[in-house]
């Protein structure tokens, strides 16, 4: 694919800082129940990189990118897209900032079953009351490999092409970050291969900054760099992540909290 800078999906320059987190916490619960779920995490997100957010299932992975999309509020500390800190909307005003500002991959696609993957895909612009960019979507849906399955309802398509889709409706309306929760979860290798792939050049090549939570080396090896949390901290970051490295990072975690263990 061509560097197209007619395709960029937000304005900014290499290095703006589009997301932020400072001293980001969030505790569940109350009493016996409480959890701090995220504990203190400081962290930036530059224009056209892609992060992925590594650790063990439950070290707060999916409650600190709530928090950072604005889905969930932080208990204390701050989250910021753009100039914006969050914590200063109120919720008509943090769902424009969703609609417009961000957008979403989730493990389980979430697509609407009774709309085709068109209407799936230009559904979040709609609501925006964005008009659609035609250019846009047609080159997004060339890219990957959709041109010819936008009527079929999610039914009708295979997990890896409703994933596809999926990445189309996240960056149809050039989001300034698109945040992915473990976004081949539900992948065989072939597919999320695909989709990882699409992810780093959407990142490489159009400029898209990328959040997405993963527990898989092998998706954390397409990143730009990994995030490591542990029990909500984040301890670890890595450079231009290899999968090998990523396992020896994880192997590490897991000695030094048994060895940590009374
Ligand atoms: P991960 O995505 O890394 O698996 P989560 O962010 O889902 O981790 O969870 C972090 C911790 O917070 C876990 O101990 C989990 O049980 C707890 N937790 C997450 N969501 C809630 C919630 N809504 N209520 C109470 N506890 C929660
Ligand atoms: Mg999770």
């Amino acid at each position: 694919m061509n560097q197209r800078t007619d395709t960029l999906p937000a304005p900014g320059r290499p290095g703006t800082v589009v997301a932020a987190a400072d001293g980001l916490t969030k505790v569940h619960g109350e009493g016996a129940t409480r959890v701090t779920a995220v504990d203190g995490v400081t962290a930036r997100f530059l224009r056209g990189e892609f992060t992925a957010i590594m650790g063990p299932s439950g070290s707060g992975k999916s409650t600190f990118m709530h928090c950072l999309a604005g889905l969930d509020t932080p208990t204390s500390g701050t989250a910021r897209i753009g100039e914006t800190d969050l914590g200063s909307l109120n919720d008509v005003q943090l769902t424009r900032m969703r609609r417009e500002r961000v957008g979403f991959v989730f493990q389980a696609f979430n697509l609407l079953p009774t709309l085709t993957a068109w209407e799936n895909i230009t559904l979040p612009g709609d609501l925006a009351g964005l008009a659609p960019d035609r250019a846009w979507l047609t080159e997004l849906v060339g890219l990957l490999g959709l041109s010819d399955r936008l009527g079929h309802r999610p039914a009708q398509l295979s997990g890896g092409q409703q994933q596809r889709v999926a990445c189309a409706r996240a960056l149809a309306t050039r989001p300034a970050i698109v945040f992915a929760d473990e976004p081949t979860g539900n992948l065989d290798s072939r597919s999320a291969a695909g989709i990882l792939s699409f992810l780093r050049s959407s990142a490489r090549e159009l400029g898209q900054t990328i959040v997405m939570v993963t527990h898989d080396p092998v998706a954390a090896a397409h990143a730009d760099r990994a995030l490591f949390l542990a029990d909500g901290r984040l301890v670890h970051e890595m450079p231009d992540p290899t999968a090998a490295g990523v396992l020896e990072q994880m192997k590490a975690f897991d000695v030094a909290r048994r060895v940590g263990r009374p």
